[in-house]
């Protein structure tokens, strides 16, 4: 795997630990597309992060610091104008199908990034509808909720939050407790895109499953099995 050097061009914090990163080239441009990802590699390790949006020289990123001294916390002590290094060609199966018919975006925790991506391309083809999904346990953690729903208004699109861990005047419990309501209303002819944390990946993937929705229309990333290449 080959690196190229990226200057951070821009760092916004998005939760309490959750920051929000734009990466530019020095030379080369990158090649791939909304829902793949990158790796960086630091002096504390190389580790892949999908992408937020991808233009030719530049990407944006969102990485959540646990604490752990690993790569999410190098990039935590990062400031614009340091440099990194990035992986310019982006790869993962997790791309756009059609945009001709509705889509549904099922996201937990960092699983939002390649979402948003997605569902940026997608309304950029005008696609028809979109459901937008995301769990996590807490209000201050749920990521972009503002941007998705600015969405809402601007485009056909709709969104559901739920939380695990707080009651509030919203959806509460796991994320894909709410399929069963999404399914009947976008009914089996949407496109499925999920991606989180690998149990919600596997739960989600079951319920669609039960719900009758064909395999083939459920496309999704579960992080900590996937690999970086
Ligand atoms: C295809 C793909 C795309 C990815 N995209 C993103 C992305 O867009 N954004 C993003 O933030 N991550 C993403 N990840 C995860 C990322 O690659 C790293 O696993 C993550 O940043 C942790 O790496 P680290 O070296 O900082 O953690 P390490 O120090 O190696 O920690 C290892 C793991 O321990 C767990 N962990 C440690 N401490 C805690 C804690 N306090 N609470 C909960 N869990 C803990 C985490 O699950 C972490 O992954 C992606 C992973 C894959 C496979």
């Amino acid at each position: 795997m080959s690196f190229e050097t990226a200057t951070i061009t821009g760092i916004t914090e998005v939760s309490p630990d959750c920051k929000q990163y734009t990466l530019e080239l020095e030379q080369g441009t990158f090649t791939g597309e909304a829902g793949q990802h990158t790796a960086l590699q630091t002096d504390n390790g190389v580790k892949p992060y999908s992408v937020l949006a991808v233009a030719e020289t530049s990407i944006g990123l969102m990485i959540r610091a646990y604490g752990t001294g690993g790569v999410a916390d190098y990039m935590d002590e990062q400031s614009v104008g340091d440099t990194v290094q990035v992986k310019s060609t982006l790869t993962g199966n997790l791309t756009l199908q059609r945009t001709d018919r509705p889509a549904v975006f099922i996201g937990t925790g960092t699983g939002i990034t390649p979402l948003i991506g997605l569902l940026q391309a997608y309304t950029a083809a005008d696609g028809p509808r979109a459901v937008f999904m995301f769990g996590e346990k807490t209000q201050d953690q749920l990521l972009y909720k503002s941007l998705l729903e600015q969405y809402g208004l601007i485009h056909p699109v709709e969104t559901r939050f739920s939380l695990s861990r707080e009651d509030w005047a919203g959806h509460t419990g796991y994320i894909q407790e709410q399929l069963p309501d999404v399914v009947d209303a976008v009914e089996q002819e949407a496109d499925y895109y999920v991606c989180g944390v690998p149990a919600a990946v596997v739960a989600a993937k079951e319920q669609l499953d039960a719900l009758g929705v064909p395999s083939a229309r459920v496309h999704t990333e579960g992080w900590e099995d996937a690999q970086v290449t």
